[in-house]
């Protein structure tokens, strides 16, 4: 390493600018541990209160992707894209949207991660179905990919290593809420993945990391702009998470929710809205439609006609699932040994409802970690969750807890119902896509 880290640390604490030369030198020298803990977690702190310019992110995040492989997709003649979630409750989004946008003629290789404190991970997800690879090597990705069209998986080989080594310290520094320590460690594993298109679903509200408006629009433009700079044609769409977006939050009662999804039977929900809207995001960025309009027809045409669920089924069973996977789903997935409903306390309407903790009555029922080592139960978690401006009556279920035992359904559910806010008057509509920043 030819800087000196110190002097690269000083300068950051002091408020001045990194050179593209001195950021790769230092993160080269953390991916080959020259750096210290110590030194990384200044370099972190003096960018969580200085921050970064926008070069200067590019250029953390150029070389965070570089630190490791870079995926390249030669021979494979479509577009090929992704999409990236912040995170929420009931966020099953990638489980429908890549194999709709693949039936519509895009490449995804989806690198998705585990679940994060109170929000569900599609990895996670994944691992609910019996056989289902989450790690296949690079060969079957590519085949799988190429063959299929969308292949979600977790993080494979060596990408993005400095990412990860920062990342742990970051978590363990209090570092972690840095816009631009955060744009640079989504896109760095995000563009390792050789996208030529990425769509960001970047959640506002109470389920979602930023709860406000104003910083998730610091952290969209933040990350548009960095992934454009980086090369990256990438626009963000801000969805509600206010509520939990399926009407289910777990592993496998996820992924039933997206084979019920695939197969048109969630119509006319949030979630269908939230899909459709990324899946015309990625139709227009890729230029396989000329517009909105046109965008919108291909999206519904692959998830009406069936073609998208298909394409699911393909890819459950070219990593390894079962080859009748979407037909007999009930009988593969896990199920919970009891099932407690959520009585409404009194009659009116559902006005609210305190999302971050229905996430972490998921976790509480074990369905996500406490503390990274954790194994998780992929049977437990919330179904049939009632949408906000729905009107209930006095008893009836706002939710049912899917629980190991029925001492542990019935505190949850006693936790669940106190999540909900029941109102005289119906709240004012609170519409799912809240901007689009490109
Ligand atoms: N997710 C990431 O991958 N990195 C962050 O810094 C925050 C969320």
């Amino acid at each position: 390493m030819d800087v000196i880290p110190q002097e690269i640390i000083r300068r950051k604490r002091d408020g001045g600018e990194i050179s593209a030369d001195e950021i790769a030198a230092f993160i080269a020298g953390l991916t080959r541990e020259e750096i210290t803990e110590g030194q990384a977690a200044a370099f972190a702190m003096a960018v969580f209160f200085r921050g970064m310019t926008r070069n200067e992110t590019v250029a953390l995040t150029l070389a965070m992707r570089d630190s490791g492989d870079v995926m390249r997709w030669p021979g494979i003649d479509r577009p090929v894209a992704d999409k990236h979630s912040t995170g929420g409750v009931g966020d099953n989004v990638s489980l429908m949207l890549a194999p709709i946008v693949a039936a519509c003629g895009l490449a995804v290789p989806m690198i998705s991660g585990r679940g994060l404190g109170h929000t569900g991970g599609t990895l996670d997800k994944l691992q609910s179905i019996p056989g289902y690879n989450v790690m296949p090597d690079p060969d079957l990705l590519r085949r799988v990919v190429s063959e299929v069209g969308c292949a979600i998986i977790g993080q494979t080989g060596d990408l993005a290593p400095a990412d990860r080594r920062l990342y742990a310290i970051r978590d363990v520094t209090a570092t972690v809420e840095s816009v631009p320590l955060i744009t640079a460690s989504i896109l760095s594993k995000k563009l390792a993945a050789g996208l030529q298109t990425l769509v960001l679903d970047v959640k506002v509200g109470n389920g979602a990391f930023m709860a406000g408006c104003e910083e998730a629009q610091t952290l969209a433009r933040s990350l548009v702009e960095v992934a454009n700079g980086a090369g990256t044609r990438t626009t963000a769409l801000l969805t509600d998470m206010n509520q939990p977006l399926a009407d289910a939050a777990g592993n496998a009662l996820e992924v039933r929710n997206a084979v019920d999804f695939l197969s048109g039977r969630k119509g006319g929900t949030r979630l269908h809205d939230v899909v459709v809207a990324l899946a015309v995001e990625m139709l227009l960025q890729a230029g396989l439609a000329a517009n909105q309009d046109d965008a919108r027809v291909a999206a519904l045409e692959a998830l009406d006609s069936g073609k998208a669920l298909e394409v699911f089924a393909r890819m459950v069973h070219a990593l390894g699932g079962p080859t009748d996977f979407v037909e007999k789903c009930d009988a593969y997935l896990p199920k919970a040994a009891v099932v407690v409903p959520v009585p409404a306390a009194e009659g009116g309407w559902l006005a609210a409802s305190a999302t971050r903790e229905l996430g972490l009555a998921v976790v509480e029922l074990g369905g996500g970690r406490k503390r990274p080592q954790d194994t998780i139960d992929h049977a437990v978690g919330l179904a049939g969750i009632q949408p906000l401006g729905t009107r209930v009556t006095k008893g009836e279920p706002l939710a049912f807890v899917h629980a190991v035992d029925q001492a542990q359904g019935e505190k949850i559910a006693a936790s669940v119902a106190r999540c909900f806010v029941i109102a005289a008057e119906p709240p004012e509509d609170m519409p799912v896509i809240v901007e689009r920043i490109s």
